[in-house]
């Protein structure tokens, strides 16, 4: 399995809770206005990974607390972030992950997307929303603006509407 990545971060404090490896995907079509990161809109740029020696490169680094998927936009590229996120949920890694995508959307979408629905049920923590420059939230410790939410997916799956995660800062 083939993964598409603007870059990876081996170590990041602002990506998440803890110490996280951060996976960069390249490609999003969101377009958000005052996107920090548009060098990873485009789906042709990056540089293509095995998601297989991402995967065990990542679980000999006992030290980390987990990992984040951002972006770009991991939804954007289902298959293998839905790869990557089965095998870390297997070996008990926790797993964030920055989306463009409302939580709303993303429940529609997975219907009829099941690599949405494999990515998303394997999460813990979902930031989801557009990032609006308009409405940077300066106070919080990860990137994000007002709208976005820090979601606990498992407890928001399991009751069927959003959960908040437990430290929400915003
Ligand atoms: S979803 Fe993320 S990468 Fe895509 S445009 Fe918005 S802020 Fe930029």
């Amino acid at each position: 399995m083939k993964i598409r990545l603007a870059a990876i971060l081996p170590n990041s404090n602002v990506n998440g809770e803890g110490l996280r490896k951060v996976f960069f995907s390249q490609g999003c079509h969101h377009h958000c206005q005052g996107c920090f990161n548009q060098h990873t809109w485009p789906f042709d740029g990056g540089k293509i990974c095995d998601c297989d020696q991402l995967i065990n490169e990542t679980l000999e680094e006992t030290y980390l607390s987990g990992v984040t998927f951002c972006g770009g936009e991991p939804f954007q590229q289902p298959i293998p972030f839905a790869y990557l996120a089965k095998k870390f949920k297997k070996n008990e890694i926790n797993i964030w992950c920055f989306t463009g995508y409302t939580w709303e959307e993303l429940q529609n979408l997975m219907k009829d997307d099941s690599n949405i629905k494999d990515l998303l049920t394997n999460l813990d923590v979902l930031i989801d929303g557009r990032f609006d420059k308009k409405k940077m939230n300066k106070k919080d410790k990860f990137p994000s603006t007002t709208n976005q939410r820090v979601i606990n997916v498992q407890k928001s799956l399991k009751i069927g509407k959003v959960v908040l995660w437990k430290n929400n800062l915003f």
